[in-house]
């Protein structure tokens, strides 16, 4: 970084600061994960210059040759991964994709049905805070309490209640695989449009290790940066029926000019993951989870549903007396990143829920093995149980430290 050492020294130090940040910590968040230097070399661009509204071959501004070819292969690339009719690569993140697909195929006050937020749904698919809660008139299904998982017989039930315009499946907290044909046929029933959200999960299925929504789903959207492990974005995927609507509710709806250096960089995410070893991956992230869970179960943790089937897990820590918010803290101290958060019927205030999160994409691209992930477990569970014991907690930091030299980050 040589022109900012010289010109800015105070934002080159803050982001020295954070590198080491993220190179010294374990990064559990489960919507996080570390991009190639090729993703980031692609978001550091000149590409990041240009004006083009519009699409490709139909823009409304001069120049744009390149950037055709660029958004062209963006778009080629994303069909072969994920086997799309049509997909828009400009959305400028995940919530405004959530806003774009709304835009493009609801009105206003319409019916929609989505997970609800503290089940482990998203706040774009109908908090009362979020727009989509302000602007829809959302009603929300829940897990089964006994079972911590999604009950389709309760979903189909809502569904031919309340008569849904469109039936929403995805979540930011819940580790289990969704019933997309269930959906799907549930959907049919009621002439409802199905919109999939594989926000957390896309990377997971680009690396075929669970099952995609993409062939039964009218509409799927995902960001590129969790396990898909791309820049700071988002792409909406349609059957060919909704493409011009949901480009025309992107471009000029929503957004004006497209990010070209992200979207160059979402092309640079989709090649790495048509590679074989972005299977291996997949797997590996998912292995990874299960064996951490496992290790949780084994020192009395309890986990939502009991275990995992993709990269993440919502802990219940009240169980050790240490509720969600101050878990978090703790395991901040030692050096691992976590988010609080709610669990489903959550007694506590989402500013200070229950649960914590933790997901394995992250630490699985820095190449943690499911002898590092158990490792990883046993730290959390040993900070957690000795967290009034400073040599204890000095002793679980110099363990972190040796799992994140044995794995460095961007050699
Ligand atoms: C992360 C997430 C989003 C929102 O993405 P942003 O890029 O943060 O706006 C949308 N939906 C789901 C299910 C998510 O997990």
């Amino acid at each position: 970084m040589s022109y900012l050492s010289k010109t800015d020294p105070s934002i080159l130090n803050l982001i020295t600061k954070e590198t080491s940040r993220q190179e010294h910590g374990i990064e559990l968040i489960a919507s996080e994960n570390y991009t190639s230097k090729a993703v980031m070399e692609a978001t550091g661009s000149t590409l990041t210059n240009k004006y083009s509204e519009g699409y490709v071959g139909k823009r409304y501004y001069g120049g744009n040759e390149v950037i055709d070819e660029v958004e062209a292969l963006a778009i080629q690339r994303c069909k072969s991964l994920f086997g799309c009719e049509h997909v828009n690569v400009q959305p400028l993140s995940g919530s405004p994709a959530n806003a774009a697909v709304y835009f493009a195929t609801i009105k206003p006050g319409d019916k929609v049905l989505g997970l609800q937020l503290d089940h482990g749904g998203h706040l774009s698919h109908g908090h009362p805070v979020n727009f989509s809660g302000l602007l829809y008139n959302f009603t929300q299904y829940q897990v089964n309490k006994d079972t911590g998982r999604i009950d389709m017989d309760q979903v189909r039930e809502i569904a031919l209640r309340e008569r849904p315009k469109m039936i929403i499946a995805g979540f930011s907290a819940y580790s289990r695989n969704l019933d997309w044909q269930a959906f799907k046929s549930i959907a049919d029933e009621i002439g409802a449009i199905t919109f999939a959200d594989i926000a957390h999960i896309a990377g997971l299925i680009a690396g075929q290790a669970i099952e995609s929504p993409v062939p039964y789903f009218d509409i799927v959207t995902t960001t590129t940066h969790k396990t898909l492990r791309g820049p700071r974005g988002a792409i909406i995927m349609c059957k060919e029926k909704f493409a011009k609507d949901i480009d025309r509710a992107v471009f000029p709806g929503m957004q004006g000019g497209p990010h070209d250096h992200m979207t160059a960089a979402k092309a640079v995410a989709f090649h790495e993951a048509l590679q074989p070893e972005f299977k291996v991956y997949a797997k590996d992230v998912i292995a990874n989870a299960q064996a951490m869970a496992a290790e949780l179960i084994a020192r009395g943790h309890r986990i939502i549903s009991g275990g995992t089937d993709n990269h993440l897990m919502v802990v219940d820590m009240t169980v050790k007396g240490v509720p969600g918010k101050e878990a978090e803290k703790i395991l901040d101290e030692v050096g691992i990143s976590t988010s609080r958060s709610t669990i489903p019927f959550d007694t506590r205030k989402p500013m200070d829920p229950s649960g914590v999160r933790l997901g394995t994409a992250a630490i699985t691209t820095r190449g943690f093995t499911v002898a590092d992930s158990k490792a990883v477990a046993s730290v959390i569970d040993r900070a957690i149980e000795q967290r009034a014991d400073k040599v204890a907690l000095e002793g679980i930091r110099g363990e972190i430290s040796e799992l994140c030299k044995k794995h460095p980050l961007y050699i």
